[in-house]
């Protein structure tokens, strides 16, 4: 039987009647969105129900690294599906997931360091749903390895301001961003608040605040957790690779954990396949999500050095209880391995390396060119400008969103943040046609 198809009205009456939309005001939505319809996404297109074009300019909220649909990895998934969509991971295993345990393990920070103690290297994948998961699995091995293995104070996180970790209770406990965190403010638990490196004051100031912080409590911080040289979610703040390294050598200092957050920055968003590779710093947890999957499937990992990996070694009281349904699920796992051949049959890292500098300079000629437009920054495949005070709530963003969709560009803001995330490996020529697309539209909000 052929599905019914419905016309875009219909499929927007009935969206409008019942979805809730993440991250959005759902009275205005309701009464005055015109949303797109993705109907299909090829590349770094998306196509709305009425035939036109758009290019995706955030990859679809930072996951599609590769852009849509990759015949390899639609291939991959489709091979999978026909041997094993699903089982869990509990107590048994499949070639999907321990193979890709396998790839990443080599891959990781400090694979190739000879010298690295073998307690150091990051050689164990805990598989998750998500970026949120990947955090809170990371938070909890972290409390239940100090809690069983003789420091059972160290209960609290230092974390940055302007964090994002996702969307957990404890994901959300362990952010910076009051506009997230503070309508939940009674159910999270205690961290250690420090300034952002990218704040004004340097790197530096942040620094002497978390040395501070692990020097007055040595016993209570269970970790450091942050999101190595881009900040994400907070607008793109981009800081010095040093202060991961500062902060790396301090947490050592007191043998306390260090928990990278690569959902956004890994797999060579930040110009590197890792942005602990920027500062040269193996962390003792790295949470992956988003470009792990490709944009495909919800499919995450947390990588733990060995040492964490021992101390929940010995009987069954000492086992992490933690799992969800989906752990490891092979079709994610599958679609995976091939982002890895991928990444590494198109020298993916090396497009990287090759258009980077041309987002940096687009972005610093828009705020030389265009009145209004403020703080160029970038790195990697990040571009970012401010429009000049309002914050993650002001309108500001959104005059230039509708400005870029005029002109077939999906390019939703964060706040008063315009940036461009695209698809890694995106053609050269629909590289510029973006950055042209973004300046013209940010000419036209500034004008009006
Ligand atoms: C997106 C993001 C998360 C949350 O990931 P989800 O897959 O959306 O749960 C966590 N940390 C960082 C740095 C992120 O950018």
């Amino acid at each position: 039987m052929k599905r019914e198809e419905l016309n875009r009205e219909a499929i927007v009456a009935l969206d409008k009647r019942h979805v809730w939309h993440p991250y959005t005001a759902m009275e205005t939505y309701i009464q005055a969105t015109n949303p797109l319809v993705v109907v299909g996404a090829e590349g770094a297109y998306l196509t709305d129900a009425d035939g036109r074009r758009y290019l995706d300019a955030n990859s679809s909220w930072w996951v599609s690294t590769l852009g849509h649909r990759h015949p390899r990895l639609v291939k991959a998934l489709v091979e999978q599906v026909g041997v094993l969509g699903h089982v869990s991971l509990a107590g048994i295993t499949h070639a999907p997931a321990a193979r890709l345990a396998s790839e990443l393990v080599a891959l990781a920070p400090g694979a190739g360091q000879e010298a690295l103690p073998a307690g150091e290297r990051l050689s164990r994948v805990f598989y998750v749903d998500n970026g949120s998961t990947a955090v809170e699995v990371a938070i909890k091995m972290a409390a239940q390895y100090w809690a069983q293995n003789g420091r059972p104070r160290r209960t609290r996180f230092i974390t940055l301001s302007g964090a994002f970790h996702g969307e957990t209770v404890g994901a959300t406990s362990v952010g910076g961003m009051p506009e997230f965190r503070e309508v939940f403010g009674p159910l999270l638990f205690d961290v250690v608040h420090v300034p952002s490196p990218a704040e004004e004051g340097g790197w530096e100031r942040a620094f002497a605040e978390v040395e501070r912080a692990l020097k007055a409590s040595p016993d209570e911080v269970a970790g450091v957790i942050l999101e190595p040289v881009v900040q994400g979610a907070a607008g793109m703040q981009v800081y010095a690779p040093a202060f991961v390294r500062a902060v790396r050598e301090a947490t050592r200092a007191v043998d306390t954990f260090l928990i990278a957050d690569e959902v956004f920055t890994g797999l060579g968003r930040a110009g590197a396949r890792f942005a602990c590779e920027l500062a040269g710093v193996v962390p003792d947890l790295l949470c992956l999500a988003k470009a792990l999957s490709g944009g495909l499937l919800p499919f995450a990992a947390t990588l733990a050095t060995e040492r964490v990996f021992s101390g929940f070694l010995g009987g069954r009281e000492r086992a992490l209880y933690y799992g969800h349904s989906y752990c490891g699920n092979p079709l994610g796992a599958a679609v995976a391995r091939e982002v890895l051949a991928v990444y590494r049959d198109e020298d993916v890292l090396g497009q990287v390396a090759r258009k980077a500098p041309r987002v940096k300079a687009a972005f610093e000629a828009m705020a030389e060119r265009v009145p209004g437009v403020v703080r160029p920054r970038a790195q990697g495949m990040v571009g970012a400008v401010d429009l000049g005070g309002g914050g993650y709530l002001s309108g500001k963003g959104w005059r230039v969103y509708e400005a870029a969709l005029k002109r077939g560009l999906y390019l939703r803001p964060l706040g008063d943040t315009v940036y461009i995330a695209p698809p890694l490996n995106i053609p050269e020529a629909t590289l510029e046609e973006l950055l042209h697309g973004v300046e013209e539209s940010l000419r036209e909000a500034s004008a009006g």
